[in-house]
C-alpha cells in the first residue's frame, strides 16, 4: 500500500474532500517551482502555503518567483481562512497532475 502524502484537514473537507497533488511550474521557462495539493474542483487560483510540498524557490518573500526572476504570483492571507497564501498571477504557472486522490 502506497502512503498517502496528502494532508486531510478541515480546508480539505470543506472544499469536498478530494485533492489532486500537482506539479506546478514556471510558465515562461518550466522551471519546477514546487509540488502543491490542490483541494476540490477549481482553477489554481491561491497557494496556500500549508499545501506546498518541496519548494524549490524561496517562499518567504513576499512575491513568489522562479530563479529566473518570473514573477508568479503575491503573497497574501485569504481572510475567509485566515490562511496565508500566494495569489497566483493568471497564466503565470503551468501544472501536472502527479497523484490525485
Ligand atoms: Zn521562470
Amino acid at each position: 500500500m502506497s502512503k498517502n502524502i496528502f494532508k486531510n484537514d478541515k480546508f480539505k473537507k470543506t472544499r469536498g474532500g478530494y485533492s489532486r497533488m500537482l506539479s506546478v511550474c514556471c510558465a515562461k521557462c518550466n522551471e519546477h517551482i514546487c509540488d502543491y495539493q490542490k483541494d476540490g474542483p477549481g482553477n489554481l487560483r491561491r497557494m496556500y502555503f500549508d499545501r506546498i510540498f518541496k519548494p524549490k524557490v524561496s517562499v518567504s518573500k513576499k512575491d513568489l518567483s522562479c530563479s529566473k526572476g518570473h514573477i508568479l504570483g503575491v503573497k497574501i492571507i485569504y481572510d475567509k481562512e485566515n490562511r496565508p497564501a500566494f495569489r497566483l498571477f493568471v497564466d503565470s504557472v503551468k501544472k501536472k497532475i502527479i497523484k490525485s486522490k
